[in-house]
């Protein structure tokens, strides 16, 4: 998988705030039930917050009682990376950003139908970009 967007760790600092940066770029998580993304259920896509990538759609957006944004699917295959992730002893499922390497955050194969996947991604790393009602 070749990352279109690549940027020097000092240039990704310069741009993100200090927030989003140690998530996104240190593997960060966001402690559960703060995120600003949580209870967002209007129509819309969820974008990469480092690169802008749409990684996620409201229509996949379910309620995990996890604490964090959680979603049965990304928007498209190749979007989402996923990668094994064996920090904090124990064996997980990392997702991170296709196109600029970004952490995202976990997903767990305890989710609900149709895919039985739960891709539970920290508010910090997405931007939520609502669907123009047309008139
Ligand atoms: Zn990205």
């Amino acid at each position: 998988m070749v990352q279109e967007v690549r940027k020097s760790e000092e240039q990704w600092r310069a741009e993100l705030p200090a927030d989003r940066y140690h998530v996104l770029r240190e593997k960060g998580t966001e402690p559960a039930f703060t995120g600003t993304l949580l209870d967002v259920h209007d129509p819309g896509l969820f974008r990469c917050a480092g690169c802008g990538a749409e990684l996620f759609r409201s229509d996949d957006k379910f309620e995990s009682g996890s604490g964090w944004p959680s979603f049965t699917r990304a928007v498209t295959e190749g979007v989402v990376v996923e990668t094994e992730d064996r920090s904090h002893s124990m064996i997980r499922t990392e997702i991170t950003c296709a196109r600029c390497g970004g952490h995202l955050g976990h997903v767990f194969p305890d989710g609900p139908a149709p895919t039985g996947q739960r891709y539970c991604v920290n508010s910090l790393s997405l931007e939520f970009e609502p669907f123009e009602l047309k008139a």
